[in-house]
């Protein structure tokens, strides 16, 4: 099991044996009662810990069978009953586990942690569902039970980015940052920065351009890495007129992130149009291609203004460069193909291009193990990686698509 594949499954067990949390603290209540026997018998069944086991190997109906043999010896036991509701909710029997969940609600003598779990695992029941007001009235209820609950402040969170209101997303986020300690700084931080930066997309959407820019602003200050927030704020500055300005904040894209400064290209040549100084959408090319010899990005974009400005023979040698960095891109072929339209289709040219097309097949490395995705450019019957046997296929490239970024 790759990891891609595991991720999303450890999350429903994370979520499943929330309710062993829950018993844990019902266990001290309990002892605190004195009748923790009768609890003991349910935990001590064969049929609680086989269950588990169902559940950690993602044998699912084998897992509720047991469960609820182990809820029957002890109907008192709470988390069981949880866990039997939560899987439920996993299998899709929203239906089931709101029932499940409600009934544990009605009884009696309650502590305010179990309270709070069973309003948790309910709210997860509403959000399956697709009742949200539902989820966030139960969220909302647990966290003013449990103000540092970091479950239901998460899942509060997740719901009000889903339902796109930021600035209720932020708040939360800000909230989860006082509650966490310092190694999840990176991360609450990269989180709030985009956060930010959608609180700035919804000013602007009402044509609060000062607001916007603020939030634009605060969302680079927060996380360095907030990509699309220099773009918008360029975007901002650029409308108000303040062209310099909007080329600082694109700049400090292109500091920041050079990988990505081909965001910016179309953003730089208009500006530098309205500017009147069209060289200068040139030097920055230039000076990112000798930054990264292999940025084909950057000589894409040269080749494309060269050629718009008449200097076609400039324009291929950049052209062709760009090819042999990316051969893949049919948007880099196309532009070469143009080029040499426009200069006849002169054929020592011609010629260069098949020559760079063909030796950059080469560079494709077409063959690609099914089982571990090894490359090679050459077929092979067994997989030096993963030494499975006849296990390559020829990758075929799917034609390339204008790549359209949501900023
Ligand atoms: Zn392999």
């Amino acid at each position: 099991m790759n990891v891609g594949e595991s991720l999303p499954f450890l999350a429903a067990l994370v979520t499943l044996l929330l309710g062993l949390a829950i018993g844990k603290a019902w266990e001290r209540y309990k002892l605190r009662d004195g009748k923790w026997i009768d609890r003991r018998r349910a935990r001590d069944s064969h049929h609680y810990v086989l269950g588990l086991n169902f559940l950690v190997s993602n044998q699912i109906d084998l897992a509720i069978e047991e469960l609820s043999r182990a809820a029957r010896v002890d109907s008192d036991a709470l988390e069981i009953h949880l866990i039997l509701g939560n899987v439920h909710r996993e299998r899709g029997q929203v239906a089931r586990a709101i029932q499940v969940h409600q009934a544990l609600l009605q009884r009696a003598k309650l502590t305010k942690v179990e309270h709070a779990y069973i309003l948790l695992c309910l709210g997860l029941d509403f959000k399956r569902g697709g009742f949200v007001d539902r989820a966030l009235a139960a969220f909302n209820e647990v966290i003013r039970m449990d103000p540092t609950n970091q479950y239901a402040l998460l899942y509060l969170e997740k719901l009000h980015e889903e339902q796109h209101q930021w600035a209720d997303a932020h708040r939360i986020r800000t909230q989860l940052v006082d509650l966490s300690g310092p190694d999840t700084q990176p991360r609450n931080q990269a989180i709030l920065g985009f956060l930010e930066n959608e609180l700035g997309k919804e000013a602007l959407s009402v044509g609060d351009r000062g607001r916007a820019q603020r939030h634009f602003q605060a969302a680079i200050e927060q996380e360095q890495d907030t990509t699309p927030a220099y773009l918008n704020l360029g975007d901002v500055r650029f409308i108000q007129g303040d062209l310099q300005g909007a080329e600082a904040a694109w700049d400090g894209l292109i500091a920041r992130s050079p990988e990505r400064a081909y965001l910016t290209f179309e953003r730089l040549e208009r500006l530098y149009e309205q500017l009147a100084q069209p060289h200068r959408f040139e030097e920055r090319c230039a000076k990112l291609i000798a930054a990264n010899s292999q940025d084909w990005r950057a000589r894409l974009a040269m080749g494309r203004h060269m050629a718009a400005r008449g200097k076609d023979a400039d324009a291929f040698e950049f052209l062709l460069a760009a090819l042999e960095q990316n051969p893949h891109g049919l948007t880099v072929h196309q532009a070469v193909w143009n080029v040499l339209l426009k200069l006849d289709l002169n054929r020592a040219l011609v010629q260069r291009y098949i020559e760079a097309a063909r030796s950059s097949v080469f560079f494709l490395d077409p063959h690609v193990c099914t089982k571990c995705h090894y490359r090679s450019t050459d077929l092979l019957w067994q997989c030096p990686h993963c030494h499975e046997w006849n296990s390559f296929v020829e990758e075929r490239i799917a034609p390339a698509k204008e790549a359209t970024v949501d900023m």
